[in-house]
């Protein structure tokens, strides 16, 4: 029983979340008792390897062609179920990024193969793959148990660690049968060169307690003194104070930072459904009856407008 690990690069870079994926298909591939292989698929991919063998892939499956530049899904399909293949994987991991929420389902449907996402926990039992998934909106985690095989799984970005584990990252080179029907002309990132919050290690989000847009300063230099990315609640995107592309919650982005700090945040289960599988949560608001604090591993009660030039300038010293 083998797993392949789909790695994603994207602008050129390969996904943190990949290598997470890697480390996990590493252990659930030594508890099946086969072997961890890689798919990757993009153009100059060489910068990459040395990380994918570093994280125990033992074959590499690559294309790697000027055509690939970007991403288009019908390719990546192909490469994929062709890796999976030519490697006989029984399980394929595919990190549930935006791509991967994309891919995933694709891939499990031609290869006939069941579906779990967004994992947060992965293990095998007598051969079955026991999966441990958020479900209704963050409130239950549920464990399921695969009754045959293969399966796809998506693994959540930022909730399993990357672990280097060296394999034998042997390079097998795909060439695969795609004539694009259309061209990616254009790739523009929502929020420019601003730390993404879907992958960032810590976020300092925002809410509606910080009453006016102006105060979303304070969040901004918190952020830039953790080198954080900026998140906030719905209430304050649909207040056009923030771009809907660092919205977190049920209807935004799902995020497992290391550190999360909410501010002015109430916690309404919408946002929760996007936060709480952060590592470190720290709830800043000035009722001490909010649910945030509920979640939150530190709280601190008071006047956000008080509190966060007060630990900026901590955090400075
Ligand atoms: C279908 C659906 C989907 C949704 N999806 C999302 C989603 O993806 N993400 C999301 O966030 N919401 C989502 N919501 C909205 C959600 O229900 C809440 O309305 C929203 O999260 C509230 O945002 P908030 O916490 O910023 O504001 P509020 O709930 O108004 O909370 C403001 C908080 O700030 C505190 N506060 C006030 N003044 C200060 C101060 N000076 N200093 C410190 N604290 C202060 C208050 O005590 C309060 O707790 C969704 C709702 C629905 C119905």
């Amino acid at each position: 029983m083998s797993v392949l690990v789909y790695c994603e690069v994207s602008g050129g870079s390969l996904k943190k979340a990949s290598l997470e994926a890697l480390s996990e298909g590493k252990k659930l591939a030594g508890t099946l008792g086969g072997a961890m292989n890689a798919v990757v698929i993009g153009n100059g991919l060489d910068a990459h390897f040395e990380a994918i063998k570093n994280h125990g892939a033992e074959k590499i499956f690559a294309v790697d062609a000027a055509d690939h530049d970007n991403y288009i899904p019908e390719a990546h399909l192909i490469a994929v179920t062709e890796a999976a293949g030519q490697a006989g994987a029984t399980v394929c991991l595919i990190p549930a990024t935006t791509r991967g929420r994309e891919l995933a389902p694709r891939v499990a449907a031609k290869l006939d193969a069941g579906l779990i996402e967004d994992v947060t926990g992965l293990d095998a039992d007598g051969g079955q793959i026991v999966a441990t998934r958020p479900e209704h909106a963050g409130k239950v985690y549920r464990t399921v148990k695969s009754k045959a095989l293969p399966m796809v799984v998506s693994t959540r970005p930022n909730n399993f660690d990357a672990v280097a584990n060296a394999g034998a990252g042997e390079r097998v080179d795909l060439s695969i049968d795609f004539t694009a029907k259309a061209k990616v002309v254009e790739t523009r990132k929502a929020g420019g060169e601003k730390i993404d919050v879907a992958e960032a290690d810590r976020i300092v989000a925002g809410g509606r307690g910080l009453r006016e847009e102006e105060n979303f300063k304070l969040v901004e230099d918190l952020a830039a003194t953790l080198n954080a990315a900026v998140g906030a609640s719905r209430a304050v995107v649909d207040t056009d104070w923030r771009p809907h592309s660092e919205q977190i919650g049920q209807t935004g982005k799902v995020v497992s930072p290391t550190l999360y700090i909410a501010v002015g945040i109430s916690g309404a289960i919408q946002h929760l459904a996007g936060m709480t599988t952060s590592k470190t949560i720290v709830a800043i608001n000035k009722d001490a009856d909010a649910p945030i604090f509920k979640v939150a591993d530190y709280g601190i009660v008071g006047d956000a407008m008080e509190v966060l030039p007060a630990l900026i300038a901590e955090l400075k010293k």
